[in-house]
Parts: C-alpha cells; sequence; structure tokens
C-alpha cells in the first residue's frame, strides 16, 4: 500500500476539498474495473484511491492522518504511517477512536474560544423580524505579526521535546502495569513550534483584543433563551489557531399589552357594560395589523375572540399562533347625576335590588 494518501491522489496535502473530489472522480473513473476488466494493477489502484478519498473528503479522519500519518479507531482502516501512534491509543484508550470526545485536543495552535452576547428584543421584532446590532470584544489576529506571534522574518524553532507534534507520550507505572499515556508537551505548550522572538505588541500570543461591531437579522419567532451562532465570528485561537463562534443569547422583552404563552399571545380588553349589553364592532390594533373585533350582545366577562394566525411565527416553521383577546366588562364609575338617575331607573325596570334608597324603598315591600 502506498505510504501517503495524497501521493495516492496525486496531491500535497494542502490540496482543497474540491481538489480532493476532483482528483477521486478523475482516478476511480480511470482505474474502475469496468473500464478495466481482468486487471489487477488498476483493481489494486481502485480500491487504494477509494481508501484515500474516504479518509480525505471526511474532516476528521483527513485532520487525523494529517497529524499522525496514521488512521487509526474504530474504523480500522488499516493506514499506517509514520508513526504506529495508533499501537499506543489502542493500548491506552482500549481500541476506541482517541479522537471523538476525548479531552484530547490536536497538536498546534488551539481553536480560540466562542463568545456570547446578549441581545434583548422587543416583541414586535420578534414578529415582524428586524435586525440587532451589538459590539463584543473578541481575540483577533495580531496586526502587528499577523498572528505568527515572532516579531522578525525569524520561523519559530521546532520543538525539540515533541519534535513538532505538540504531543508527548508518557509512560506510568500503575496496577496493571506500564500505561502508555498522549499528553501535551509541556515545553511548547501543545503547539509544537518555539517563538525564538516574540511579537512586541501580542507577547508571541498572535493575537489581540479588539471590539467588533455585528448587525444580525433577528430569526422571528424566537423566545427567550434561543441562541444564533455565528459560526467563526469569535474568539481567534492564539498564533493562527482557528476562529471560535459567536453565541447570541435572546433575550425577548415582556410586552405592555400581549401576554405571550408558546406562539400565542393573549391581551384582556376591557369593555364598557353597554357594548356587553348591546354588542359593538371596534377597529382592534393586533401586534401588525388592524382587525374587526366583534363583540356579540351580551357579551360576559371571560369570553374570547380569537385572532387566527395574529400570534408569533412560529420557530423555523410554517404559520404563526393565535392573538387571543379575553372581554373583561368594565364596570362604570363616577357617574354623572343624570347617569345615575338611568341606572336607578334601569334597576327598577328590572326590579333588581341596589342600595340606591329610592330603588331599595320599592323593594321592600
Ligand atoms: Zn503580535
Ligand atoms: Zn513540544
Amino acid at each position: 500500500m502506498a505510504s501517503d494518501l495524497y501521493e495516492i491522489l496525486g496531491l500535497t496535502r494542502t490540496a482543497t476539498d474540491e481538489e480532493i473530489k476532483k482528483a477521486y472522480r478523475a482516478l476511480a473513473r480511470k482505474y474502475h474495473p469496468d473500464t478495466n476488466p481482468d486487471d489487477a494493477e488498476a483493481e489494486k489502484k481502485f480500491k487504494e484511491v477509494a481508501q484515500a478519498y474516504e479518509v480525505l473528503s471526511d474532516e476528521g479522519q483527513r485532520q487525523q492522518y494529517d497529524q499522525f500519518g496514521v488512521i487509526g479507531g474504530s474504523g480500522q482502516t488499516g493506514f499506517q504511517g509514520a508513526g504506529g501512534i495508533s499501537d499506543i491509543f489502542e493500548a491506552f484508550f482500549g481500541g476506541g477512536s482517541p479522537f471523538g470526545g476525548s479531552n484530547f485536543r490536536q497538536a498546534g495552535p488551539p481553536r480560540g474560544s466562542d463568545a456570547e452576547v446578549l441581545v434583548t428584543v422587543e416583541l414586535e421584532k420578534v414578529v415582524l423580524g428586524g435586525e440587532t446590532t451589538f459590539e463584543i470584544e473578541v481575540s483577533i489576529a495580531c496586526e502587528e505579526c499577523e498572528a505568527t506571534g515572532s516579531r522578525g522574518e525569524q520561523a519559530p524553532g521546532e520543538c525539540a521535546t515533541c519534535e513538532g507534534r505538540g504531543i508527548v507520550q508518557e509512560v506510568r507505572q500503575s496496577l496493571l502495569g506500564q500505561m502508555m499515556s498522549t499528553v501535551e508537551c509541556r515545553t511548547c505548550g501543545g503547539y509544537g513550534s518555539i517563538i525564538l522572538d516574540p511579537c512586541q505588541k501580542c507577547n508571541g500570543l498572535g493575537i489581540e483584543r479588539k471590539k467588533k461591531r455585528f448587525t444580525v437579522g433577528i430569526p422571528v419567532g424566537i423566545t427567550t433563551g434561543v441562541t444564533q451562532r455565528l459560526s467563526g465570528m469569535g474568539n481567534a485561537g492564539p498564533r493562527g489557531g482557528g476562529v471560535g463562534d459567536i453565541h447570541i443569547r435572546y433575550q425577548v422583552n415582556e410586552h405592555e399589552r400581549f401576554e405571550r404563552v408558546g406562539d400565542d399571545l393573549y391581551e384582556e380588553l376591557w369593555i364598557p357594560v353597554t357594548q356587553a349589553a348591546l354588542g359593538a364592532v371596534l377597529e382592534y390594533q393586533t401586534i401588525d395589523s388592524v382587525e374587526e373585533l366583534q363583540i356579540p350582545p351580551g357579551t360576559r366577562t371571560g369570553e374570547r375572540v380569537r385572532f387566527r394566525g395574529r400570534g408569533v411565527p412560529r420557530l423555523q416553521r410554517r404559520g404563526r399562533g393565535d392573538l387571543v383577546v379575553t372581554l373583561i366588562v368594565d364596570t362604570p364609575v363616577g357617574l354623572s347625576k343624570e347617569e345615575k338617575e338611568l341606572m336607578v331607573n334601569f334597576a327598577e325596570m328590572r326590579d333588581e335590588r341596589t342600595t340606591d334608597k329610592k330603588s331599595r324603598n320599592r323593594k321592600r315591600r
């Protein structure tokens, strides 16, 4: 088996995903068994190409291969390159993939951390959509040294302890015998190299802090606690390490009129007793439209009017919730003399006992 997967595809380590795909397609066509019947050499080549592509087209596997020249773990692809490290991993991790989910980090500069920002929005923007602008301080590549961490032209020297790998193997004595483990190199902190002439601005870190301003579209339908990720906009890792994400954590302000329950909105609407008794048609302002609100004659407190689809848009789905108006009959207060007289007469007509003297006297027979 050829020792280098890139060589098999006729590429170098800097090949892009697109180049890998292209090379694979061309070679697979060239060595395909259909076009090369009974050609053992072509069949072997075809298999190699397919296996090389399988590894290099998978981001995780490619990284592992780049780092160690080995693809180990549960896949058992069986590529054995420079190190023979997979044996050690198998001994230590019990044969499982040492990469997924372990706290082991890749050698080289570490990826920058994620940054989080809290953004407060009004309900109107949750319904109608809109933009929010915020400022956040993040690590960016040092402008002085362009993230290299070095002051001058002098390139960082390879770490002698780990020979540039960023990791070292340690042998410990345990109850079970010798245990082999792989740990971050203490000499270089996992970078694999040592800065010989540090940049004065960033002290060799290759990053500096800077306030950045972002304007992002608010996803409609969000609730408090929903987060939005801005991929690769967070903190730059030191010395050219990958860039983390920004997590926007949303908080939706309470609305002065509408109470939100899920995607539905609720409002209590106080209506005068005359409208409740006789019925009425009102102009009703929803969060984004004007609707006709029908109050049927004889409406009682607690009765509801539902406006379908006038609530909050459903997050990442079609449709909107409802707007539910609960009617509350308002008792008239501060009656004028004339109004009071009308009320008394009204009570008399309906033979309803009130504390007003006139009606009380009449009712006590
Ligand atoms: Zn610098
Ligand atoms: Zn080292």
